[in-house]
């Protein structure tokens, strides 16, 4: 007897993940699930929430903590995230500049707006920035050649390297950032183009006003 395809591919919930593996993001409550496994440089295994896309590296902490984590990134009534959601991190995964070895929380557009929720304001608009973007983006496709991550933006102080492990690994990072950067950049400038147009680009600039 045929069963039919409703009873092969039972839909269940999101919630029917949670458990101890699973804790709940403290954006919008929904279980978390494994996305980066521990490397390197980086304080904890990563997961993300399917729902808003936050992304957390180790203990996912409070609303509260990831509200905080947004305070280094605020300037007056924006935000400036590197996206989670983007095409730059699907890309990039492990490789993703934003796996900065100091990030705890990694945002999306619509995880800092159910965040800011929680302290009444909104997301009154989502823009792409396209500096940090396009760097963003660069900055994936390098990582993608060096042992370490990272070394092109830290050299021009936009983020925090994780070096790698052995000096001769270092000093290979620094020539091959060097060798690649202009062929890098041809890649990079048309993803990220194409990646704005599909509103995934790798940075965005939020605006926030109180309700
Ligand atoms: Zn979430």
């Amino acid at each position: 007897m045929a069963m039919s395809a409703r009873q092969q591919t039972p839909v269940v919930p999101l919630e029917a993940g949670a458990g101890p593996d699973n804790p709940p993001c403290p954006a919008c409550g929904e279980p978390l699930f494994g996305w980066i496994d521990l490397r390197a440089g980086l304080a904890g295994p990563v997961s993300r929430c399917e729902s808003c896309g936050l992304g957390v590296v180790a203990q996912p902490g409070s609303a509260e903590d990831a509200l905080r984590g947004l305070d280094p990134l605020t300037d007056g009534g924006s935000i400036r995230i590197v996206n989670r959601g983007g095409f730059a991190a699907w890309i990039g995964g492990a490789g993703w500049p934003g796996l900065e070895p100091e990030a705890h929380y990694l945002y999306t557009a619509e995880s800092v707006r159910r965040l800011a929720a929680h302290r009444d304001q909104v997301v009154s608009s989502s823009h792409w920035a396209p500096g940090a973007g396009i760097a963003t983006m660069w900055q994936t496709v390098l990582n993608g050649f060096t042992f370490g991550r990272n070394v092109a933006l830290a050299a021009l102080g936009r983020a925090e390297a994780a070096p790698a492990g052995k000096r001769w690994q270092r000093r290979m990072d620094a020539g091959i950032s060097v060798v690649v950067a202009v062929p890098a950049m041809l890649f990079a400038l048309p993803m990220e183009l194409i990646a704005a147009a599909c509103r995934r680009g790798a940075a965005l600039k939020l605006r926030i006003e109180l309700l």
